[in-house]
């Protein structure tokens, strides 16, 4: 059976660890490989190798390190279906899907690529006489990224690319369950030629999260996954002194208004709710169906999920694969089977899906849930699986309250004819990306990601222009050269502009 290991220092290492995790194929349920689980010594090493290599990283000019950042877009782009080849068997989702993932971590790189212009400061001439004042952004040191599974090349690629352009070098702890795709990663900045050291992958579990949140030379740390270790990390970090951005789990609600086109508003809850099996952040996992549009958007969702293709990720013809593990498959059904039996109606059943030949993998049906209440586990937890329920209110103001109510506040959408009532929605909700007739509203990576309330801890949001300042952190440098013939008089006052 392969080992996935460690990288660190510019090598693949086993360090001392000794334990180790299975990484299952998902669309089979059998063990593909196992990864190596860090103790805290190869925290300790890669943490040390990193600042090393910060002493030099540090000071590299802006056009080494975009020269490098090119050269590491263009690896990412000539290596794209590998890389979607990695996350598709270890994850599970669809080459397609795997395919746009990586994409969206590539356009990461790309903002990243124009770090000079990201970087520039301010000058102020003569603030006094004689007197320049100027500010300008350093780097923070030692970084660390902890990532999950469901995302294992994009969600690294939110942090990694700005921190190291930055003039930061990285540690990333991936998702155990998923591990392989950030080790050709880190041999693609090798191959661009970051120096040894600044970009480093320790493979683990909370061991390994552990080590790094308490290590002393980790300034920075960059966390995305559910939301109660969302809330652990944000609060060992900061108390650790450390600056932390802790993104955390979801319910994102789509509202469904009487004026819209119920035929493109079904389509795209489809797809959000059921692409990559629903374990996307960003997925449609509440639909609220407001007044007359009940009845006739859960019937075109009936037809739509009963048509999805479920099949492994690599099948070209499959639109949606198996979930990640066993246990999460478990869990999904958990929920479908709790929704119905706290009065839920179970309009499409995910439960009893088998995929021909694949009887052993970790498949579950698209399945809609109607006239769910907020009382109801299914819509009080985040599912994180093809699992859609709906709610049925009469007015919009009814439905922006229930989605305020909810502690949750990453992603939200509106299907609508209405500008007045998009716009009435999008000031209104606590949530902190909003879609107006799109249903999964990603930033590009030039705007910055992020949720309200219990999807995030921290202040900053995660790439674009934030990851840029939670990345670095400003000096402002007031300056004067005294002129021999202006002598400057000393005087004991607190100084002030003349
Ligand atoms: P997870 O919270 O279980 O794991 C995330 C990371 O934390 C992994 O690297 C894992 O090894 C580590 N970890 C797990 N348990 C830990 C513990 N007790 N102590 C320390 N570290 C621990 O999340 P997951 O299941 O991998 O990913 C799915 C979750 O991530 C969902 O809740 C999803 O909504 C969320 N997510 C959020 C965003 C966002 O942008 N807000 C994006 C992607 C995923």
């Amino acid at each position: 059976m392969r080992t996935i290991q460690h990288w660190i220092d510019g090598a693949a290492t086993a360090g001392v660890s000794h334990r180790t995790a299975p990484v299952f194929d998902p669309a089979t349920g059998a063990p593909q490989a196992e990864v190596l689980l860090a103790e805290e010594a190869d925290v300790r090493t890669a943490v040390a190798a990193a600042a090393r290599a910060f002493e030099d990283w540090q000071d590299a000019s802006l056009s080494r390190r975009t020269g490098i950042l090119f050269a590491f877009r263009q690896l990412m782009y000539d290596h794209l279906d590998e890389l979607a080849g990695i996350v598709s068997d270890e994850h599970g989702k669809v080459l397609a899907d795997a395919r746009g993932e990586v994409q969206r971590g590539l356009e990461v790189v790309e903002f990243a690529c124009g770090i000079p212009q990201l970087l520039k400061g301010d000058y102020s001439d003569q603030v006094s006489g004689g007197v320049d004042s100027f500010t300008f952004r350093q780097p923070l040191g030692v970084v660390a990224g902890i990532t999950p599974f469901n995302f294992p090349v994009m969600v690294p690629s939110w942090m990694h690319p700005v921190a190291i352009a930055c003039g930061n070098t990285f540690v990333l702890k991936p998702s155990e369950r998923d591990p392989s795709a950030s080790l050709l990663i880190a041999r693609l900045w090798a191959e661009a030629g970051l120096p040894d050291g600044v970009f480093n992958v320790v493979h683990g579990d909370k061991v390994a999260v552990d080590a790094l949140l308490d290590a002393p030379q980790v300034a920075a740390v960059s966390f995305v996954g559910s939301t109660p270790i969302a809330r652990y990390i944000h609060g060992r970090a900061s108390a650790a002194g450390k600056r932390v951005q802790a993104l955390g789990g979801a319910k994102n609600h789509a509202v469904v208004l009487e004026d819209a086109d119920l035929e493109f508003a079904a389509n795209h809850l489809t797809a959000a709710a059921f692409g990559s099996a629903g374990q996307r952040c960003m997925a449609i996992s509440v639909a609220i169906a407001v007044g007359a549009a009940g009845d006739r958007l859960v019937e075109v969702l009936r037809g739509k999920a009963a048509q999805v293709r479920v099949g492994p990720g690599r099948d070209d013809s499959s639109e949606m694969g198996p979930v990640v593990t066993r246990e999460a498959r478990d869990r999904v059904i958990g929920y479908i089977e709790s929704g119905e039996a706290q009065g839920a109606t179970l309009v499409v059943d995910g439960r009893k899906l088998t995929v021909p030949g694949h009887e052993d993998g970790f498949f579950v049906g698209p399945t809609v849930l109607d006239h769910v209440t907020a009382d109801m586990d299914a819509y009080r937890d985040e599912i994180f699986g093809p699992v859609v329920v709906v709610v049925r209110v009469d007015t919009l103001d009814e439905a922006i309250a229930l989605i305020n109510a909810n502690p949750y506040g990453n992603g939200t959408a509106i299907f609508t004819a209405s500008g007045e009532a998009a716009r009435r929605f999008q000031r209104a909700v606590t949530v902190g990306m909003v879609g107006i007739n799109v249903p999964i509203p990603v930033p590009m990576a030039y705007h910055s990601f992020g949720g309200w309330k219990d999807s995030l801890f921290g202040e900053s949001h995660i790439h674009g222009p934030d990851g840029v300042r939670f990345y670095t952190r400003a000096k402002v440098v007031t300056a004067r050269w005294p002129h021999v013939e202006h002598p400057v008089v000393a005087s004991l006052q607190f100084p002030t502009a003349t």
